[in-house]
């Protein structure tokens, strides 16, 4: 049976692809192409549990996708099976409240969006660009990491500015990491009858990390904002604070608006605080071995999850379900429990020892028995969601 998508994820200057079969449950290539437009760039392919590098003589979007055409020509049961191609685009304003067919008009929309994602939607439309001209048979989706904060009140996605500016420029909250938390809605839904009529907040605790408050399958409130800057600390964005800064650092520095803003979203979070890196895992081997602003910058990474959690609880009835995901999410025990630990004013605990070991790619309730939210470890699968979607639109 005819079935494989191609997952496209075009960044600025990185790549990702997969090719998913079965309904999106088998990966049958994937890869991803970094250090585009420059003289660095490589693609590398995994398939049947092999890696394949290839050094790119022409680091642009359009020779990536060609180098994943070729590779794909030269693997034709892989390439006869590709029934359409879904693209991930990260900002969807509020022209996409869900995935769609891609079409002119669709196009326009995300270029209309791209004031908002000027690195990422322009990458985007390149990716759409190259893949209908490669693959011209195949029908082609957009899955906006926006879309599912499209539920949000006004209460909740307007800023307390002069309604002017929401009525003529569209500045709001938008809101991102949507494709994972719908994922992650649907999974618990599946192992936790009854979760869609519930309460849930979810941790997507990565590089880029945020928090959404779930009430009865719709999200209510997430973290990010107009852009993804909003909200917690990250690897390398400071998250939110106190606007004036941008003005002070930008004086005190000598450097304009859009370098001090360069700060925030690259030089900031757990990299600007420990000096070291923008990795978890880093940070906490540094930790291990004594290392004080390593432990400072988990620290506070933690606190101001926590504090986002319980600031989105607001939207709820009930905290009924905790769960985190994400690449620190899904593997720091460290960082769960500390996060946990500063929720106990809201009666969550956790099972230290069930955190602690938690296998690795697996769904895991860590609740401590007397807690009555129950605290999952759910691993997340954007590429999954994006496959289903193109899937759902391409048969109806
Ligand atoms: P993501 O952006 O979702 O891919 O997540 C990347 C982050 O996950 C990085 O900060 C990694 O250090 C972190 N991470 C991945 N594995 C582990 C682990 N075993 N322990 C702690 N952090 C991890």
């Amino acid at each position: 049976m005819k079935d494989g998508i191609l997952v496209i994820n075009c960044g600025s200057s990185s790549l990702k692809f997969a090719v998913l079969s079965h309904a999106g449950q088998h990966i049958l290539v994937e890869g991803i192409a970094d250090k585009l437009g420059s003289n660095l760039s490589s693609i590398t392919f995994k398939c049947d549990g092999e890696k394949k590098q290839i050094i790119l003589d022409d680091g642009s979007h359009k020779n990536a996708i060609t180098q994943i055409k070729l590779w794909l020509d030269s693997h034709p049961n892989i390439h006869d099976s590709l029934i359409g191609v879904g693209h991930r685009v990260v900002h969807g304003g509020e022209t996409f409240s869900k995935s769609v067919l891609i079409n002119q008009k669709v196009v326009d929309g995300i270029e209309e969006c791209a004031k908002f994602a000027p690195l990422h939607n322009p990458a985007h439309l390149k990716g759409i660009e190259i893949a209908s001209e490669l693959f011209p048979g195949l029908p082609q989706v957009a899955v906006f990491d926006t879309a599912f904060h499209q539920t949000l009140t006004p209460e909740q996605y307007l800023y307390p500015i002069p309604m002017g500016l929401y009525r003529d420029h569209h500045f709001r909250k938008y809101g991102f990491h949507g494709t994972s938390y719908r994922y992650i809605s649907k999974q618990l839904a599946t192992i936790s009858k009854g979760s869609h009529q519930q309460g849930v907040l979810v941790a997507h605790l990565g590089n880029g990390a945020s928090i959404c408050a779930i009430n009865q399958g719709e999200s209510s409130d997430t973290s990010m904002g107009i852009t993804p800057l909003e909200g917690l600390m990250m690897g390398t964005r400071s998250g939110s604070l106190d606007p004036s800064l941008l003005s002070f650092i930008s004086q005190a520095e000598d450097i304009s608006a859009q370098a001090a803003l360069d700060i925030l979203n690259k030089k900031s979070g757990l990299l600007g605080i420990s000096e070291l890196s923008n990795d978890c895992r880093t940070l906490e081997e540094a930790m291990t071995s004594g290392d004080e602003r390593a432990k400072l910058a988990l620290e506070m990474f933690a606190a101001r999850t926590a504090k986002y959690l319980a600031s989105a609880a607001t939207t709820l009835e009930n905290i009924d379900h905790i769960v985190f995901t994400g690449g620190i999410g899904e593997n720091s025990s460290y960082l769960r429990q500390a996060v946990c630990n500063r929720l106990k004013a809201f009666n969550i605990s956790i099972d230290s020892e069930l955190n602690e070991s938690a296998p690795r790619g697996e769904n895991l309730n860590i609740k401590a028995q007397t807690c009555t939210t129950n605290v999952w470890v759910i691993p997340t699968n954007e590429e999954l969601m994006i496959a289903l979607d193109t899937i759902n639109l391409i048969q109806h």
